[in-house]
């Protein structure tokens, strides 16, 4: 063997794959862009997936409904969560290929009774959604989001802060002149939760001088609502910042929620553009990951189950074979190695930014605890089928050992006898209102999964 094959190592995208894989990543963050300013919540990223899967031939699938070869078909979880699936012309005994994503990001959603006003500024009473550093919060702009439903079961969609002439939402921060005591607090208590209070207007009616009966009015002007109506409303507001080119080279794509709409969107695009119909292929967008995948739309929830068993019968096999025998990407973002943290990151086995689709065999804290910790057989497979396409990946972990750490939805998915690594995109600032990925990052997290799909 020569130096170079003996020697493993690690390249950028732009070394190892060049011009025309870097022009094709290009092109594809385009619409990448989009789908991030078009779905900054989970009900939105599911509408415009839907709308994606129905322009290629996707039919709405029921339980119960009967299920045959070559079927296209979409199951819509409550408007929060979506599995995407084509029946395959192979047995069905031999598997599900499944990649699992999730839509959810975390933010801040306003309380069932939000609405209060304090001198002179009204305000939404809030409780955050997931893992925020709170003092990234406050001081800048944000959008409002969600739904409103009525007793008469109709839903009212509410998205304000989007358009160029809408009105933002603010959260305050104390100025430096007053901060002082503020200043030497932990970073962690600088903003409390209950200090996350959404300012929603400051003009009072003008019936009882009252801005909460002013804000009310409009309320009802605009959505025919009354107070007791948000009782039954899911409300969040995310930045209003929209995605957008970082760098003077434009490699790098800024914007609010990449984490985990960078694997969503190429997850979810790889199974819509997939031309070879042998495997059965299954992309599901997962609901309520960031709070530990709890309730009917979390993949802690046995609608997977279900969906398999429904599509294993229909076809004649067994559900216990096709669970035996699938493969899954639980498809998820890493942490980048950031050089302005280096006492976090162990650089050999750290993402590096611009060096492919990461591939973590485990994650987990303190010694692997709540790890999946993929199988080296089913690395091995990879390795293979990454190589035919030339597809440009790196090995990975979050952080230094006991630094910290962190889970994904792999084991919620291997615990059902299911074969599951996880493969993502590195982020830098992950969780921040406003997150950076690589371009060539994005789109070798595509080619990996196309390359999943196809083998
Ligand atoms: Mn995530
Ligand atoms: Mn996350």
């Amino acid at each position: 063997m020569t130096k170079e094959e003996l020697i493993y190592k690690k390249q950028t995208v732009y070394e190892k794959a060049g011009k025309k894989v870097v022009d094709s990543a290009f092109a594809y963050a385009e619409n990448y862009k989009k789908y991030l300013d078009n779905g900054k919540t989970e009900r939105e990223a599911l509408k415009i997936s839907v709308q994606m899967a129905e322009a290629k031939g996707f039919k709405e699938y029921r339980l119960g409904d009967k299920i045959s070869v070559g079927d296209k078909l979409y199951y819509n979880n409550r408007g929060k969560n979506l599995f995407v699936f084509s029946i395959g012309n192979e047995p069905i005994n031999n598997g599900i290929r499944i990649t699992a994503a999730h839509i959810d990001a975390p933010r801040i959603d306003i309380k069932q009774c939000p609405l209060y006003e304090d001198s002179g500024m009204g305000f939404f009473k809030t409780h955050y959604y997931g893992g925020i550093r709170k003092y990234q919060w406050v001081a800048t702009p944000l959008s409002l989001h969600g739904v409103i439903a009525l007793r008469d079961g109709s839903i009212i969609d509410v998205t304000v802060g989007e358009s160029e002439d809408d009105p933002l939402f603010y959260i305050n921060d104390l100025l430096p002149h007053l901060g002082q005591e503020q200043s030497k607090l932990p970073l962690s208590e600088g903003i409390k939760g209950e200090q996350l209070n959404i300012l929603i207007g400051s003009m009072p009616d003008n019936e009882d001088n009252s801005i909460k009966l002013n804000v009310l009015k409009l309320l009802n002007q605009k959505y025919g609502i009354c107070e007791e109506d948000l009782l039954s409303a899911e409300l969040c507001v995310v930045p209003a910042a929209k995605a957008r080119d970082i760098g003077f080279d434009r490699a790098l794509i800024g914007a609010y929620g990449h984490d985990d709409r960078v694997c969503a969107y190429p997850a979810l695009t790889a199974l819509l553009d997939c031309e070879d119909n042998t495997h059965t292929l299954m992309c599901i967008l997962a609901d309520k990951e960031e709070t530990g995948s709890d309730g009917p739309t979390g993949m802690q929830c046995d609608l997977m189950l279900d969906i398999i068993d429904e599509i294993a019968r229909n076809l004649g096999g067994s559900p216990a074979a096709a669970k035996a025998n699938s493969k899954c990407l639980s498809a998820d973002v890493s942490a980048a190695y950031d050089p302005n943290f280096p006492e976090v990151f162990e650089k050999q086995n750290t993402p590096l930014l611009s060096c492919g689709a990461v591939f973590t065999k485990f994650t987990g804290s303190r010694g692997k605890s709540g790890t999946n910790d993929a199988n080296a057989e089913y690395i091995g497979w990879l390795r293979s089928i990454l190589a035919k396409d030339n597809v440009v990946w790196q090995a990975g972990e979050l952080g230094k050992v006991d630094c910290g750490g962190g889970g994904t939805v792999a084991k919620y998915i291997s615990k059902h006898n299911i074969e599951t690594i996880d493969l993502g995109v590195p982020v830098i600032s992950m969780h921040a209102p406003y997150e950076v990925i690589a371009k060539v990052d994005l789109y070798e997290a595509y080619r990996s999964i196309c390359a999943f799909y196809k083998y």
